[in-house]
Order: structure tokens, then sequence, then C-alpha cells
């Protein structure tokens, strides 16, 4: 039996446009766990169908729930990057992206700004593929896994920043859509997680409520004229979530804007107290998700609009992008500059704004890391494997599913008659990583650090 909710949480709930404290109580004892995952479309396989995919999620389009939790850990497509496993009621950012853009052009520059580890962000570079896109995370220790994420999702227009929110102040009137997710109570994640609840208290939320005061004060400057905020939380705390938006209003005089949805999904639309902003409510005794609150607002005050700056990308060599080319699909496309011994691949499209990005932010990974020459040689690197821009001309291997986890897990293989030289390891139709074949033996080249230890 998980611990009892506060009674002071409940309380601070009561009086709220679709609550329902009896069914809400009964969900959080009935702690049923619900699984969902997004697909990538980058990356579709039919390996997808061996999942208890259930149905999808009803406000995103990539969105699946599972009827049974699997190991994921154990699921080499996981590691190829052909799903992200998120909770589904955050998905709605997807609906929310599509909903704003529905009549105009989609947006340029694009910044998540809380993103670790990369949730928001991924389904950000699928629905925005056209897209530049900042991923932004504060906490040194958490840009690991987000840069990992965004690695094995594959995308190459979504660059990797460790920045506090104050260090946006100097990129003023610069995105055209930005989402703050913000860190929070966390009260929306007390069925999945229960000893959050013994965590929860008055003061915290009242903390959270500041933090996310401070937050936007550093960052909304950031938004261009005409721009978009997307603010959410995974709290059910009305300080957190209609108070920050009545503030947002106060504060900055964003306009609040109405997303259409379908009332069948049960999501509540609640309207601020003080000036009628919209957000919308997600109670998990109303929707198949966990307790989420999310809301936009548009920048209509005239703001100073920064074009950013014009430095040109450093080149790599010719000799080097000789070597390199025959490894990549739409070579074109892309810039090849030699960073640290490591070739990069950078959309060409997205000069500037890497150029602007780079001078300003603390940048942790941009575009796609292709490998590292050695004398005529391409030593390929693990995110060029996983990447979207790969040739479809690399020899690989198609494995069964122990072999597959064999080779995650970075055990020996055995391979006879097999094509020699760099060969992509593959499972259905997805690519894990590179191995090397030599004439007496295969190097697994699985990165260690990414490797399986779980049995
Ligand atoms: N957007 C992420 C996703 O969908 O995977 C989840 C973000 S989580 C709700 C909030 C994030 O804010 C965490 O990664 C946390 O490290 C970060 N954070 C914590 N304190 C912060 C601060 N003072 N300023 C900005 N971000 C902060």
């Amino acid at each position: 039996m998980p611990p009892l909710l506060p009674q002071t949480f409940i309380d601070s709930l009561t009086y709220l446009p679709g609550f329902d404290k009896e069914a809400f109580i009964n969900v959080h004892e009935a702690s049923n766990q619900i699984t969902s995952i997004r697909l990538n479309p980058l990356k579709p396989t039919a390996a997808i169908n061996d999942l208890p995919v259930e149905k999808s999620v009803p406000w995103c389009g990539t969105g699946r729930y599972l009827s049974t939790r699997p190991s994921f850990t154990l699921d080499p497509v996981f590691h190829g990057g052909a799903y992200y496993v998120q909770e589904a009621s955050s998905m709605f950012l997807d609906h929310m992206v599509k909903e704003i853009y529905k009549t105009e052009s989609g947006p340029e520059r694009v910044l998540d700004l809380c993103a670790a580890p990369g949730g928001k962000s991924t389904l950000l570079a699928a629905a925005l593929p056209d897209s530049f896109i900042v991923s932004n995370e504060v906490i040194k220790t958490r840009v690991g896994i987000l840069a990992e994420n965004i690695s094995k999702w594959g995308s190459d227009h979504v660059i990797v920043t460790n920045n506090d929110p104050k260090d946006f102040k100097k990129i003023p009137g610069y995105f055209d859509l930005m989402v703050v997710d913000a860190p929070c109570s966390g009260s929306g994640l007390f069925r999945k997680d229960p000893q959050a609840i013994n965590e929860w208290s008055e003061a915290s939320v009242e903390m959270c409520s500041h933090r996310q005061q401070r937050i936007l004060s550093d960052t909304i400057g950031s938004l261009k004229q005409n721009g978009f905020l997307i603010y959410s939380t995974c709290s059910y705390s009305v300080q957190e979530d209609e108070d920050i938006c009545d503030w947002i209003t106060d504060q900055f005089n964003l306009q609040p804007i109405k997303i259409q949805m379908d009332t069948s999904w049960g999501i509540v639309e609640t309207i601020s107290k003080k000036h009628g902003a919209a957000g919308y409510r997600f109670y998990p005794d109303k929707v198949q998700g966990e307790g989420f609150f999310i809301a936009c607002f548009k920048q209509t005050n005239a703001v100073d609009n920064f074009y950013g700056y014009h430095n040109k990308t450093a080149i790599a060599p010719k000799q080097i992008q000789s070597i390199v080319e025959p490894f990549l699909k739409n070579g074109a496309d892309y810039l090849l500059s030699d960073q640290k011994e490591i070739v990069i691949a950078s959309l060409k499209k997205w000069e500037e704004e890497i150029a602007t990005v780079s001078k300003i932010l603390n940048v942790r990974k941009s575009g796609v890391a292709v490998g590292t020459v050695k004398g005529k040689d391409l030593i390929p690197h693990h995110e060029l494997a996983l990447s979207h821009l790969l040739s479809a001309d690399i020899p690989f291997v198609t494995m069964q599913k122990e072999e597959a986890l064999k080779y995650l897990r970075r055990q020996d293989l055995v391979f006879e008659n097999e094509k020699k030289g760099w060969t992509l390891a593959r499972y259905g139709d997805i690519n894990l990583g590179w191995m090397k074949v030599l004439p007496n033996r295969v190097n697994n080249y699985y990165p260690t650090n990414w490797r399986i230890l779980k049995a």
C-alpha cells in the first residue's frame, strides 16, 4: 500500500476544477502502473510488434501504451533509439505544438530549457524536424544522459548545452519557441513513485514556485516577438501552475493561448484566477497518464529580435572530407568540421545558429559525430551508427536477439565469411553500433560506458 496522500495536499486541491477527491485518492491507492513509449519516426521498425503494444496515446500520434512493462534494458530496439519511454500525459506537448503551428509556419529556433533526460527534446526533434533545437540542462551531471538520449534518437538538428537559465539573458529576442518544463514539487508522479509522497511539503511547493519564477524571469527575454512559451510541470499545486500563469501575464504581459482538443480525452482545461489564462490539467483518474500541467503563451509585445552571428564554420580539409563522405547520406547538406580530432557533421542550413549558440552558450554536443580520421581511414563514431545521416551502403550484420544482446554487452562475437572492415550490428532494421570484422576475429566497438551490465 502506498503512503497516504498528505491531508494538506488534498485540501489544497479540493476546490480545483475537475478535481474529484474520491476518484483521485482511489487511483493512487490502486497504484496501477501505466507504461507508455513514443515511437521514433526516423526509425520505423516491425520489431516494435514484439512489445506488448495495447493502443495509441490519443493526443500524440507516435505515443503507444503497453499492457505490461517489459525489460527495456533487454530490448535491443530500445538501445537503437527506435522509441523513447515517456509518461503519456507529457506527450500532450506534441498536440500543443501541432495546434499552435497549425495555421502558421513552424518555429525556426527552439529552446528546451530544462531538458534532461530528454523526453521533451526528443519529442520536439520529431515534431519539428525543420527547426534548430537547443536542448539545455543546467545540472552538469544530467547533461551526459541528455546527450546520450539525443544521440540515440539520431536527429541532426539538436544541439545540447549546459547553461544556467540566467545565461540566456545574453541571447535576447532569439527563440521562436521556448519550452520550460520546470523543476517542481513532483506531486504528479506520486502514483509512479510513492516514495515522493513522503518528500512532499507545502514549503517545497513554495520553494519550487519561487524557483519557477526565477527561471522564467531569466529566460523569457530570449523569446522573439510573436514567439511562443510553453510552460509545464508535473505538479498539481496551483502555486506552481495557474498562479505562475498569472505571474507570467502580470510580469511579462504575454498573451495566454487556448488550445483546441477533443473533450473525450479527459484533460481538464482550467482558467487562472486573475488573468483567465488557459491551462491543461491531467488527473490520473481522468486520463491514462500521470499528473501534468501545461500552458501556452505568445510574446505579442515589441522585442528587439537578435539575428545572431555570422561566423563561418572551420571546414575540415578536403582530404578528410573525401575519407568521410562515403559514410554519409546527403553529404552535401552538411558542413564537416574537425573538432578535437572528431569530425562533426552539421546541417549547413543552421550554420549561423550553431555559430551563435556556440559563441554564447556552453555547447556539449552539436551536429553528428562522424568519427576520427587515422591516416587514410575513418574510425566511425557510435553516434554516426545511430544517426539518419549514415549512408545506406554500409555493410551490416543482422542479429538475432541473443546475439544482439551479446553485442550490446560488448562481449566477443564470432562470424564466418563476413565482409571485412567496418560493419554495422543490426537488430531487425535498427542499427545498434559498429563492429570491425578482421580476418581472424570481430572487434566490438559498442561504447564501454553504454554497455548493458544486467544479466
Ligand atoms: N524536460 C525533461 C524531460 O521531458 O525529459 C524533464 C525535465 S525535469 C521536469 C526538470 C529539469 O530541470 C531537470 O532536468 C532539472 O535538472 C532541471 N533543473 C533543476 N533546477 C533547475 C534550475 N534552477 N534551472 C533550470 N533547470 C533546472
